[in-house]
């Protein structure tokens, strides 16, 4: 079985990929809550953005994970909603605005192949949240995998020092697991690379 701590690729960096429209709606609630939950990156964005961290909310619905944000708990960028609700395979969530560090990462967090080792990287990076129980009984569907991909090259076009695509338990590997060992990272990094 996959370890998630091990999952990382790194974008090609003198890509030339064409800025690509994402098929996304923002959700009203998760962006109103943003206000309350993500902070300013202290540079601006498009240079800013290095890292983009993929994340399985350990539950079965968007609005469970919306709650944390509703909380002012943590916040991420996108949501890949579940098999199980009306939006799958038509559109993911904007959940925070691009130009705010969402709260996705442990300040403490680093890892010797991100960015040099820094930390606080939640300031340098995306977090994109996949619906998914992480039970090891609810596979990711191959639209959420499509998906998240599409996220992931969406913004390859955007942020031109984006290179490092990582797990959380990557960053955190003593607390996290996400997005769990059923991720198919493989089949994943070649969407993206492909
Ligand atoms: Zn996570």
């Amino acid at each position: 079985m996959a370890d998630p701590t091990e999952f990382q690729f790194d974008l090609p960096p003198d890509r030339h990929w064409a800025p690509m429209p994402l098929a996304e709606r923002i959700h009203k609630t998760a962006w109103a809550a943003a206000d309350g939950c993500a902070s300013l990156r202290g540079a601006e964005t498009r240079e800013a953005v290095r890292v983009i961290v993929i994340h399985a909310t350990a539950g079965a619905t968007t609005d469970g994970a919306v709650s944390v944000m509703e909380e002012a708990r943590a916040s991420f960028h996108w949501i890949v909603p579940g098999k199980d609700e009306p939006t799958h395979g038509v559109h993911v969530w904007a959940t925070c605005p691009e130009r705010l560090a969402a709260w996705h990462v442990r300040r403490s967090c680093a890892h010797p192949d991100i960015c040099g080792g820094a930390n606080n990287l939640n300031r340098a990076s995306l977090g994109i949240e996949i619906v998914n129980r992480q039970d090891g009984e609810n596979p990711f569907s191959s639209w959420q995998l499509e998906a998240t991909a599409d996220i992931v090259r969406y913004a390859a076009g955007k942020y031109p020092n984006l290179t490092h695509v990582v797990s959380h338990a990557r960053l955190d590997p003593t607390r996290r697991t996400d997005p769990g060992p059923n991720f198919p990272w493989a089949e994943f990094k070649a969407m993206v690379l492909d």
